[in-house]
Formats: C-alpha cells, structure tokens, sequence
C-alpha cells in the first residue's frame, strides 16, 4: 500500500497542541503533517509588541512541535505563492488552517483556497479561535446583535464543542522542506521600547496558559465579580495575551469556567460573560468591519475630534506624563508589561476621547503597536464603546472621573506607586523600570518633577460635554 501525501497545517494564531483541529485534520489517517508559517504582509504590518510577542510565540511553539518529533517550518512572502511551493516540493494534497475573521485575513483566506481548490487540492478551515461562528447567532428577525446583553441571552445557553486533546502521534515527513530561520526575521526589531523589561511579564505558551487558567479557577475565580475592577490586584485570568496567539482556546477557557460555576464558584459566571464579550467584538467585527476603522455610528463623523497624533496632549498621554497619577499608571504599564487592567483601558480611553477630544483612533493604534494582548476586534470594540461611537457604547455623557474611579478602584493608591516614580521619596522598582523601558528619545527621567495635569479634570468633561452637547450631528 502507498503511504499517505503529507499535509501543510498552516500556523497562524493558534500556537497550540491541543484543541486544535486544523493539526488534527492534517494528521488525520496517519498522515504526515508538514506545519508551515509565513511571514505575510499581515504579519509585517502588526505593531511593534504584537509582532515581537509573534516571534517569542513562534519560538516557543516551534520547540513544542519538535518534541512531538515535527519542525515548524517558516516562508516569507505572499501565501498563496508559499503554499503552493510548499506543495510542489512536498507532493502535500491538502492544507489546512484555523479560521480567522478580520477582513484582511478573511480576504487573504479565500484567495489561498480558490488558488489550491484549482489545482485540487484540498483547502479546509477549522474552527477554534471563536466559541460562535458569527453568521450562527441571528436575533429574531434574522439581523446580527449591536448590543451585548441580548447576544449574551442568546449564546450563553448554546453547546460550545469539547476542546480537544493533543493528538497521540504526529507523523513527520520522510524529508523536510528547506526553512527560513526565526533569528532572521528579526520580529522584535521594531520594538522602540525594552524588549528585555517587557519579556518577565509574558505567558509564553500553551502549557503556561494552561497552567494560569488551572490556578485562577482554583484560587482566584471566585471573587472574580469584585477582584476584577481592583487595579492593583492579580484578580483577572491575564489570558488574553495567550487568547490572542490561539495558545490557548476561548472553549478551553469557557469548559473550565462552567466546572467552577457547577461548584458553585460565583465569579464564575462574570467570568463567561467576559469571554462572551471577545465573542461579541468578533460578531460585531465579521458583520460591520467599519468597527475597525471608523465610527460605527456614522453620525460621529461631524464630531470635532482632534485628530493630530503629533499633539502635546497626545505626546503627554502616550508618555504616561498627562499629571492626572491613575492615567499615567496605566500608560506606563502597558510600556512596562505590554498589557493593561481592562478598568484602567476604559479610563485612559475615557480620557483620551473625552477630556482630551482627541479621535480614538489615535488611541487604538497605540495600542496597536504597544499591546501584547493586541487583538483586533476587542480593541475596536474597546475604543469605540469608551469613545461612545461604538454599537452598544458608553452614552457620550458618561465621562469617566480618573480621580473618583482612583478612589473608588485603587483606594490606597497601590496601582499608582508601582507605576509613578517621580514625586516619591522611594521610588517602587516598577516605577523606576518604565525609564529602562522607554525610548532615549523621551526626554524625561525618574528625576523629574510630577506635571501639573494637563487639562483640569472638571475642565475637561466641561468641555468634552458642551462640545456633545452643542454637537449637529
Ligand atoms: P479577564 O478579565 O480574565 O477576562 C477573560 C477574557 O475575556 C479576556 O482574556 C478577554 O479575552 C475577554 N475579555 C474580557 N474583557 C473583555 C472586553 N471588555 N472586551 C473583549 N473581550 C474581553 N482585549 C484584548 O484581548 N486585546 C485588546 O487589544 C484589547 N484592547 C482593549 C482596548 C480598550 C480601550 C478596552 C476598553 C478594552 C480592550 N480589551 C482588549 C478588552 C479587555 O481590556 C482585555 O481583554 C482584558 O483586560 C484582558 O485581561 P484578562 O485576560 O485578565 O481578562
């Protein structure tokens, strides 16, 4: 009997070896699994954070693959041309990859699978990267869902498919493909700010992520419903960063969230309904792309946003030097950590649209490029709700208090003295590492007096208020 024609699984935001069915599919019928990455434009053109967090995921990912006794291997250049090279050269007769959903991604997608279908091949996508299909949820009348409580009634009671375990054997090819080397892509180069001060705070990888989620259901999930607002404390999962490189799966997470909940764990449930949150950008994001790019209310056009990224009040807000303390926290850990608490991403967001009248979408690419969490669609969602352009968004009059929400959420001020170092007689070693980890080109140091706030914080909702309130659209 012949032995089976290899299979390229195409690896893209799903760095992982359990729940994954594209490298189940691959492998299926004991076939040979050639597992491929390529350095497409899409992946040129992530952030800075996004793309080195990539490179350290790749890395990682690969070594996984190698203990199953498969390479990772790695091609440059248009997909389309890649996978079909990879076809001449290996006799693989079908490819396989974890759906995505962004428009780009979803354009790139199909053009791979007409190519390959022509040639008869066999082009297949898997899920794994959502619970819900988008186009699956429809409300009563057939529509799509604008606003989250009803998209939550409507899923929250549907069968989200067991995670799958890692396959027993993987069977590598009699010979490999040649492979670019990961060193020279050099996917960390962009990094303006200190690779090396950001690099303790990742969870690299599948067995990380795991090992987080087993803890935070054990000790932390249940006072989930407070914790989750308390800024200075570990009371939240921090799996997006993995969620977002596929290192782990949203069933994953939502399976062992419904075992807390049937023991009786009471956060669990808020836990869900976060994760239903990343589902709801999606679903919104695969039926109105504009959330990626413009203001989804379409009447917050003739808002006078400023809209110049070159501003003082800008420069002074991504540096973490606005003088309002739980701002400037924020700012500076997402510089030092690549992420940041979900309650202080509303406030700076808040603070950013409102106080300030600059246009989200100056916030959202710096995000963009500063996140290690960067996921498309929740950060839209996240800018367009804080910005009150977005579907289901925060009424334009709410304008949160960054003072108010410090008392309230950081009480005794923790969050700001591990992230602010100048003022303090002793310093904390937090505060003092974001001036290891921002770029010599910043002109300001530990040493340095706090700044008055930029605008008043009355001042600023007086302004943003009246400018809403007089607004013609
Ligand atoms: P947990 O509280 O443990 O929640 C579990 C999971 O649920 C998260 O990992 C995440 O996948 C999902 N989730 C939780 N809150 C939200 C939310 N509000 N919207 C969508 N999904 C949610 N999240 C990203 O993953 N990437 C981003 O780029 C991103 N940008 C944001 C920008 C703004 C302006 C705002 C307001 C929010 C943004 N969020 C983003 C959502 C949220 O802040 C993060 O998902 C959350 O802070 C991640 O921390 P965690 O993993 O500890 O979450």
């Amino acid at each position: 009997m012949s032995k089976p024609a290899p299979a390229l699984y195409w690896v893209r935001r799903d760095l992982r070896l359990s729940d994954n069915a594209a490298l189940r599919a691959a492998a299926e019928g004991g076939r040979p699994v050639i597992p491929v990455f390529i350095r497409d434009s899409l992946a040129e053109g992530l952030g800075t954070a996004p793309q080195w967090r990539l490179g350290l995921g790749l890395g990682h990912f690969a070594e996984a693959l190698d203990g199953k006794g498969l390479r990772l291997v790695l091609r440059s250049g248009d997909p389309v041309d890649c996978l079909q090279a990879l076809v001449r050269e290996t006799g693989a007769e079908a490819v396989h990859w974890t759906r995505a959903y962004d428009p780009d991604s979803v354009a790139r997608d199909k053009a791979v699978k007409a190519a390959l279908e022509a040639q008869g091949i066999t082009a297949q996508s898997h899920t794994g990267h959502l619970m819900f299909q988008p186009w699956t949820v429809e409300t009563r009348t057939g529509g799509y869902y604008k606003v989250y409580t009803p998209f939550w009634k409507a899923v929250r009671g549907l069968a989200v498919n067991d995670p799958l375990p890692v396959p027993a054997t993987l069977k590598a090819p009699a010979s490999w493909p040649d492979s670019e080397k990961l060193d020279d892509w050099r996917l960390g180069a962009g990094m303006r700010r200190g690779a090396r001060v950001v690099r303790p705070y990742v969870r690299l990888g599948e067995r990380a992520a795991q090992s987080r989620l087993g803890a935070f259901m054990a000790s932390k999930v249940a006072d989930y419903g407070r914790a989750r607002d308390a800024v200075a404390e570990d009371g939240t999962s921090c799996l997006s960063e993995n969620l977002s490189l596929g290192e782990i799966t949203p069933a994953q997470c939502w399976h062992a969230g419904r075992r807390a909940m049937e023991e009786g764990k009471a956060g669990a449930e808020t836990f869900l309904k976060e994760l239903v949150w990343r589902e709801f950008a999606y679903h919104l994001m695969w039926h109105s792309p504009r959330l990626l790019t413009g203001n989804w209310r379409e009447d917050w056009d003739a808002f006078p946003w400023n809209e110049d990224a070159r501003l003082r009040e800008v420069r002074a807000w991504k540096q973490g030097r606005t003088g309002v303390p739980f701002v400037d926290a924020a700012m500076r850990e997402m510089y030092v950590t690549g992420r940041m608490h979900n309650r202080a991403r509303m406030i700076v967001a808040s603070y950013l649209t409102k106080h300030l009248m600059c246009h989200w979408k100056i916030g959202l690419e710096w995000f963009e490029d500063c996140l290690i969490d960067w996921d498309p669609a929740s950060n839209a969602l996240g800018w367009q709700w804080s910005a009150g352009s977005g579907p289901d968004a925060a009424p334009y009059f709410r304008v949160f208090n960054p003072e108010t929400q410090a008392e309230k959420f950081d009480s005794e001020g923790r969050y700001r003295d591990r992230w602010i170092a100048e003022g303090r007689r002793t310093a904390t070693e937090t505060a003092l590492s974001y001036f290891d980890a921002i770029p010599e080109s910043w002109p300001i140091s530990a040493r340095d007096d706090y700044p008055e706030p930029i605008v008043g914080v009355k001042e600023g909702r007086e302004k943003a208020l009246a400018a809403y309130q007089g607004r013609d659209f």
